[in-house]
């Protein structure tokens, strides 16, 4: 899903970051195949800029491909097949084209369409805006994937880990990730030269940047403890120009210290009632990893089981090692905003991480 169009020129920055997998988007009434619709039309790259922050995925985490388009899932269900005319483009079928309803956009509403090119930026900024038509051609319900979005505070989804003593194995110490480089990656991060990139604002009043970056320092001391080599991808501010230099710059690093496995700490953004904790993962590689860490975080800290799931976040598609995203917690409720500020929270945190990546480890051992 990409909450940005950068045709605007306007960045929807922490919030959209802040909030992976609550935006559910309500489903139009299939349409009938023939039924024509006039559109207002705008195009899209696989640019970071264009998809921010997510890899150049569609909605269900899929690569983006020509044929495929985003569109306001109230008018358009997802999975429509449509034909596109009407338009003028060098960089596109003459006449028309075939297309596939699979991505959604934050400023895709209402009657907008965003077509996917494969292209530059540059180029892909000559289509500007334009009117279509788009023919109805088949109903909803084509496509052979299953949503990875995940619901705010939705039970669904692959893992409902029993739980167990997270704290059991992170006392011993002594060696155990011998042999092991870890990227340490809080999210956000502010920076007076370039705004508050705060990442998702508590009700409490506390930023998801102050929350995660201690929970970060603290993951740090206790996997060092257990001789990891342990980077982390930020300070008390993000030293890279926010929002996408500053991810770049936290891929590159775990790349450039060959990272075994890389660990983003985010707290999340919903509603009032939204809670739980969320972990969310792209490639397969990294699926045992995220399962680890959810059934860690989940039996140390006694947040809800809110799913893993499969999204392409920049930091989980594009580093080349097993990588995960986790979303402790709830900045927009409450009572949870409250829980998980505290440093007794933080303490679990970071030892639920760190017995997670024991019991990774253990599972694959190095040698
Ligand atoms: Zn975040």
């Amino acid at each position: 899903m990409r909450p940005i169009l950068a045709l605007l020129g306007t960045f929807v920055l922490a919030s959209a970051f802040a909030a992976p997998g609550t935006i559910e988007p309500a489903k139009a009434a299939a349409l009938a195949p023939g039924q024509t619709l006039s559109l207002v039309a705008t195009a899209y790259g696989p640019s970071l800029k264009d998809n921010y922050p997510y890899g150049p995925v569609d909605y269900y985490g899929k690569p983006l491909k020509p044929g495929d388009v985003a569109v306001d899932p109230r008018v358009i269900p997802l999975g429509t097949r449509l034909y596109v005319s009407g338009y003028h483009s060098s960089m596109l079928p003459s006449g028309g084209f075939y297309a596939v309803a699979v991505d959604t956009g934050g400023a895709i509403k209402g009657n907008r369409i965003d077509i996917f090119i494969n292209a530059p930026d540059a180029q892909v900024l000559n289509f500007g805006i334009q009117d279509v038509t788009v023919t109805v051609v088949g109903a909803s319900g084509q496509v052979a994937s299953t949503p990875k979005t995940g619901g705010g505070s939705q039970q669904s989804s692959s893992s409902s880990p029993a739980a167990g003593s997270a704290s059991s194995g992170t006392s011993a110490g002594g060696g155990r990730l011998k042999g092991w480089t870890i990227v340490v990656d809080p999210g956000h991060g502010r920076d007076p030269r370039y705004g508050n990139y705060t990442g998702a604002r508590g009700v409490n009043g506390v930023s998801e940047d102050q929350n995660v970056l201690d929970i970060g320092d603290r993951l740090v001391a206790d996997l060092r403890a257990q001789g990891a080599a342990v980077y982390i991808t930020r300070g008390a501010y993000d030293p890279a120009p926010p929002p996408v230099q500053g991810l770049i710059r936290r891929v590159a690093l775990a790349e450039k210290v060959h990272a075994d496995l890389f660990l983003s700490i985010h707290q999340n953004d919903g509603s009032a009632q939204s809670h739980g904790v969320q972990t969310y993962y792209y490639w397969p590689r990294s699926a045992s990893l995220a399962k680890d860490v959810q059934q860690a975080m989940v039996a140390a800290t006694g947040l809800t089981n809110a799913g893993i799931y499969r999204r392409g976040f920049y930091v989980v598609y594009r580093t080349t090692m097993p990588a995960i995203l986790v979303e402790g917690g709830f900045l927009s409720n409450r009572p949870e905003a409250n829980l998980i500020s505290t440093q007794a929270f933080h303490v679990k945190e970071a030892s639920a991480l760190d017995f997670a990546v024991l019991a990774y480890a253990k599972a694959n051992p190095k040698h």
